[in-house]
């Protein structure tokens, strides 16, 4: 390539870059709000289309055909895999996709480290420091993975794993080093990468199933810092941006999750909590015993009430009961009830399940509250339906000191004046705790599956005329 023909080619690849960036925040600032949300991600995703497209015209680029190949080969897994996953099944997917991006950033890494090419001191600790924190978000994410996909079914703890954890920071401090000086030999750059590796498994090994969506948010920051590190040792303006968006979304994610379920990051990451799915129970005992209700009773309750507030949780995720809630909600409404949803930060196992699956269902966003909006509304609501929700509605988060969630905010279900609860036995929830709610004189229990469940309530009151 001629010096005319490679600035022209440099000049379009800068141009396009801007309008990549362009993409991706105006991509990420639709996707917070479920209106535009599907928008954002086409914006990000076109982005992203872009930049790998541009890619090719960077100069001295050669392996097209193994390129091409290898973009052939993800985009079909990705696809195939994309399309058939579960919304239950979301989490482990996103561990999957953020390790596969922490494993790209360190592979860049390791081709700049290992080929010896680069020479310049600031190139090589960008290049050492993205490749630890690519390494470590990689094997993290794929136990996280593990964990979520129940192939790892314990938590593996040994006694000094925190000394032995220090022990590995340590030794991947000092190969870090000697590699950012310059001429460190292969063995002491595969140190640095068998170390790293190593610790992303130590550090996630002993962390319980039910935190793993904390610590992949964690990841995916890292992932993104990683890629940001590794744009800066390409001098490749797409990555710094993509990883910058992508480490500061993480991290802002990762303290919204921890703070909504009232922990430190520190204690997600080193208490233990939230093993096989469930914290440890040092709560307090509950008294009273919970009392059954009939569908039937149940839908003419709703059906003269003038507010329902609808609570949805975990089990309604498990139950695909969306569908049906909506249908059930469209004919309070024409009843002239008022109906609302009321939607916890922590509700499901992901950020924004319960939005994603009730936009899914058809339920138009209005009459969708964050618990900041409905919280005061619980007092003048006449039923308070709960349908597969248990510690966002569990009141003991506000008085009892003992218990492993005390602190986390609540909806105010326990306000209303009747509360119904749609669970299919006495199944704690995800903190494994018992729930002060189910026992209280206002709140009867409709046991089953969360669909058929509410498809009685919808049989009752169509019977009702
Ligand atoms: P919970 O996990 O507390 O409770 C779910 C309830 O649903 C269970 O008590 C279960 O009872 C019931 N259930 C399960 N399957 C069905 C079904 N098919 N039909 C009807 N009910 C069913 O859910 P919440 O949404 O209230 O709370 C979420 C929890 O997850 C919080 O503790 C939060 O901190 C945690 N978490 C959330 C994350 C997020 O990003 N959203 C990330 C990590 C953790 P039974 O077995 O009796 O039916």
């Amino acid at each position: 390539m001629d010096i005319t023909s490679e600035s022209s080619a440099r000049l379009l690849i800068d141009a396009s870059y801007l309008l990549v960036a362009f993409l991706f925040i105006m991509g990420l600032k639709q996707m917070s709000s479920p209106v535009t949300a599907k928008r954002g991600i086409l914006w990000a995703g076109a982005g992203m289309v872009i930049a790998t497209v541009v890619s090719f015209a960077y100069p001295g680029m050669s392996n097209y055909v193994l390129i091409l190949a290898a973009i052939g080969v993800g985009s079909a897994i990705a696809w195939v895999t994309g399309k058939r996953v579960a919304m239950t099944d979301m989490p482990q997917m996103i561990a999957l996709y953020n390790g596969m991006g922490g494993g790209a950033a360190a592979a860049i890494g390791a081709v700049e480290l290992f080929s010896g090419e680069v020479h310049d001191s600031v190139a090589l600790t960008l290049a050492v420091v993205g490749s630890v924190i690519g390494c470590v978000s990689f094997s993290g994410s794929l136990i996280a993975f593990g964990k979520l996909q129940g192939l790892i079914k314990k938590s593996y703890r040994f006694s000094g794993q925190q000394f032995f954890n220090v022990l590995l920071v340590l030794g991947i401090a000092a190969s870090g080093v000697m590699v950012a000086m310059g001429g460190a030999s292969t063995a002491v750059t595969a140190t640095l990468f068998g170390l790293a590796l190593l610790l992303g498994l130590t550090m996630t090994l002993p962390i319980g199933g039910a935190d793993m969506p904390v610590v992949i948010s964690l990841y995916n920051a890292l992932t993104g810092l990683a890629v940001a590190f590794e744009g800066f040792v390409l001098n490749n303006a797409a990555m710094i941006i993509a990883g910058t968006v992508v480490g500061s979304a993480g991290t802002l994610l990762t303290q919204l999750m921890a703070k909504a379920m009232n922990r430190s990051l520190g204690n997600v990451l080193f208490s233990g909590f939230g093993d096989s799915g469930g914290g440890s129970s040092s709560a307090e005992a509950v008294t009273g015993s919970m009392k059954a209700i009939e569908a039937n009773d149940v839908g003419v309750m709703m059906a003269f009430a003038q507010k329902v507030i609808v609570v949805p949780g975990y089990g309604m995720a498990v139950a695909q009961a969306q569908h049906k809630v909506w249908e059930l909600t469209q004919l309070l409404q024409d009843k002239g009830v008022t109906v609302k949803f009321a939607i916890h930060p922590v509700a499901g196992r992901m950020p924004g399940h319960m939005n994603v699956l009730l936009a899914e269902a058809g339920v138009p966003y209005d009459i969708i509250a964050d618990i900041d909006e409905v919280n005061a509304e619980f007092e003048t609501a006449d039923v308070a339906l709960i349908i597969g929700a248990n510690d966002v509605v569990n009141p003991v988060a506000r008085t009892d000191k003992s218990s492993p969630i005390y602190g986390m905010p609540i909806l105010n279900a326990d306000k209303a004046r009747n509360v119904i609860v749609i669970k299919r036995g006495q199944g704690a929830g995800f903190s494994g705790i018992e729930n002060a709610l189910f026992y209280l004189d206002n709140t009867r229990m409709l046991y089953g599956d969360g669909q058929a469940a509410v498809a009685q309530l919808i049989h009752s009151v169509k019977a009702l005329g």
